[in-house]
């Protein structure tokens, strides 16, 4: 499998202010999010526990779904939402605050993009160390392997150019379906009285940190392979997010604060708050392809 990324981030980023043809591909049938995310990367439970070690717990949001046809479903705020076993079924991944990109060789705008992607390389900024996430390090080999579209394929098709080089073995290692997701990267949280108003929050995009940080304790306090959670670490962690602290927690507010409207013209936003704030570097793509070439 090789891959083209320089000056795309499609995967990283929420292009579809960009994108003259709808991207819909995580909302087409089935079970829907309630969240209006793109590409949300799931983590698995030692994932989301790295991340609140590192101080990074408020890097993270959960997703919820409507029930497919067939699903069994519990609700909350009027809504029906896909449970298991009475118990609302969620995925915990990456926030995309809006940040001022210039992908695909466009002019620089606000998209949202992975809390992680520096908006000026286009590059990841824990690319290889121990935070980086297994669907990121995989990526788009998950997709091959279940041959569905892959974004490289999408951005190849609007904007043009080589993006999937090479589709050939696809990674699989991190590929969980099924009951062996239960506890691991599908989690089931165990009290849906805890969650007065937060689905309405999921749909409006008005999580408040409170909200993140429910998700986030039970998920790490699963125990895999079954629905069971220990309520002590939910609230450890709970409280360790509720705590966040990192070159990141400021910055997600710098951003919010600073950004017009998704797909605005982002040409005089100032790059440098992540960096400022102490954020890890990016190597730049000519550390990458010494000649300059994708
Ligand atoms: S969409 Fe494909 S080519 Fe673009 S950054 Fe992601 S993996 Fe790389
Ligand atoms: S963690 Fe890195 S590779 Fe994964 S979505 Fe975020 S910026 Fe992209």
């Amino acid at each position: 499998m090789e891959v083209n990324c320089e000056g795309c981030a499609g995967c990283c980023i929420d292009w579809r202010p960009v994108s003259p043809v709808p991207l819909d591909h995580e909302r087409r049938s089935g079970r829907l999010p309630l969240d209006d995310t793109y590409n949300l990367v799931s983590l698995t439970r030692d994932e989301i526990g790295r991340f609140v070690d590192a101080g990074h717990g408020d890097a993270l949001t959960p997703r919820l779904w409507r029930p497919a046809d067939g699903d069994a479903s519990v609700t909350i705020d009027d809504r029906a939402v896909a449970a298991i076993d009475g118990r609302p079924a969620f995925v915990v991944g990456l926030r995309k605050p809006p940040k001022p990109v210039a992908p695909f060789g466009l002019d620089r705008r606000w998209l949202r993009g992975c809390v992680f992607l520096d908006p000026d390389s286009l590059q990841c900024r824990i690319h290889g160390d121990h935070l980086y996430p297994g669907e990121c390090a995989d990526y788009p080999g998950h997709n091959l392997a279940l041959d569905r579209e892959t974004e490289c394929e999408r951005v190849e098709r609007v904007y043009g150019g080589e993006r999937l080089v090479d589709g050939r073995d696809p990674p699989t290692g991190h590929l969980r379906l099924g009951p062996a997701a239960l506890g691991t990267t599908v989690f089931a949280h165990p009290d849906p009285a805890r969650l007065d108003g937060v689905a309405d929050r999921l749909v409006a995009g008005t999580l408040r940190p409170a909200d993140r940080a429910e998700f986030v304790g039970y998920a790490v306090a699963s125990l895999p392979g079954s629905l069971t959670v220990d309520d002590d670490r939910a609230a450890a962690v709970r409280e360790a997010v509720l705590g966040s602290s990192s070159w990141l927690s400021g910055v997600l507010d710098a951003w919010a604060a600073r950004a017009t409207a998704v797909g605005d013209d982002a040409s005089n936003a100032a790059l440098g708050i992540e960096d400022e704030a102490g954020a890890p570097a990016t190597p730049g793509w000519d550390a990458i392809h010494p000649g300059g070439e994708g």
